[in-house]
């Protein structure tokens, strides 16, 4: 029985991913007449989700800038599932089975019992395509998603700068940070990481008597684009706009750029352990394409989708690994199995993904 319902439980709705596209079924579930339905049917929901708050993409660069603390950007998945009566599960899941007859079993990688479906709903969202650049605490290339580390990254990229002598950073050697993607995603997060940094040295030189260059000259950002256009999916009145944009907020841009990973020496300092170069493909790193040098970088590059999905469940997946809907969003050949959001390629209408090329 649930709660003080009369109803036997006779069914269970598995959601996994607590993305964008879930945040509002587990709203509407806790309203009438959705909430109605459910309790006189019997239908249990059970959230699991990797983590317990999920961030609202479209704040983060407001977050970079400054604008927004980490509350105001997040969702507390665990308050909304109390509200709505959903169980909620604090787990990644890591794969899936599917009965003949139709439900099956989802599987944490916690080692904890698996659950069991009736109907299920896959929203994990993607990450950006990494090539061979590594992440993590010791190197300094930062993924956008997942959100959660992208923040902690963020700020520790913030405290560096902070921490750093004033005279470190000159015209002939400002802190550079290198954005990888010319989609909206990248081009929010070049702009915003730039208010954010010269705002750290002119707080920093507002306090300090050594003050010799404007923070104008000491920040440097590039923007690294494997297109030959910014925002490519966007049409030439929009691209025209931020192209100007950028140019009066003194943003390089270098075109052509696809960058497969970082090489980690500094030709101009080599006592230094500081700066980076990009590594390009062979087809961008031609004479007319200098290196790109950088002390910090953030990749926004077009979505790819978790291996698990293709390795780990039963369902029909695209080349690069997107489960494959149709226009109602369920999977083709798996009834009563959903995917929604990023994660998922809806096959007779195809859209972008996130907002990162
Ligand atoms: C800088 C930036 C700005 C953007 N701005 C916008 C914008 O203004 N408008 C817009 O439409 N889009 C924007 N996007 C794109 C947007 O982020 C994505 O399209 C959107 O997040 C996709 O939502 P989703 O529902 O697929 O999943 P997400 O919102 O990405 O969430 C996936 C959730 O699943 C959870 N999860 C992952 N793996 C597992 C697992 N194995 N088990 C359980 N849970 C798991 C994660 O913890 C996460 O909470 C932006 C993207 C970026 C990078």
């Amino acid at each position: 029985m649930k709660g003080s319902s009369p109803t036997p439980l006779i069914s269970d709705i598995v959601l996994v991913g607590g993305g964008h596209a879930h945040v509002h079924i587990l709203k509407m579930v806790g309203m009438p007449p959705l909430k109605n339905i459910l309790e006189e049917n019997g239908i249990q929901i059970t959230l699991i989700s990797s983590t317990v708050l999920t961030p609202y993409s479209g704040m983060l660069p407001g977050l970079v800038a400054g604008h927004y603390t980490e509350d105001e950007i997040h969702l507390d998945l665990r308050r909304l599932c109390s509200f709505s009566g959903i169980r909620f599960i604090h787990a990644s899941a890591a794969g899936i089975t599917y009965n003949d007859g139709g439900g099956g079993w989802v599987k944490c990688s916690d080692g904890r019992p698996d659950m069991r479906y009736d109907a299920l709903s896959i929203d994990i969202g993607s990450s950006p395509h990494m090539q061979n650049a590594k992440s993590g605490t010791d190197v300094t290339v930062t993924p956008v998603k997942p959100i959660s580390k992208f923040s902690e990254r963020w700020k520790s990229i913030c405290h560096r700068l902070q921490n750093t002598q004033l005279e470190t950073y000159t015209p002939e050697r400002p802190f550079t940070l290198v954005v990888v993607g010319g989609g909206a995603g990248g081009i929010e997060l070049a702009l915003s990481a730039q208010y954010a940094l010269k705002n750290i040295l002119i707080s920093k030189a507002s306090s300090s008597s050594q003050q010799q260059y404007s923070a104008d000259d000491c920040i440097k950002i590039i923007l690294a684009t494997r297109g030959e256009h910014l925002l490519p999916s966007h049409n030439e009145g929009v691209r025209r706009i931020f192209s100007r944009i950028f140019k009066e907020r003194n943003i390089e841009i270098r075109y052509g750029a696809e960058a497969i990973g970082v090489d980690y020496h500094d030709p101009i300092d080599l006592s230094s352990s500081q700066r980076k170069t990009l590594r390009l493909s062979p087809e961008s790193s031609q004479e007319s394409q200098p290196p790109i040098y950088f002390d910090e970088c953030l990749w926004c590059t077009s979505a790819g989708a978790a291996s698990w999905l293709s390795n780990d469940t039963p369902f029909a997946t695209t080349e690069d690994g997107f489960l494959q809907v149709n226009e109602t969003y369920e999977l083709c050949n798996h009834p009563g199995v959903f995917a929604a959001g990023d994660c998922c390629h809806v096959i007779d209408n195809p859209r972008p993904k996130g907002k990162s090329v």
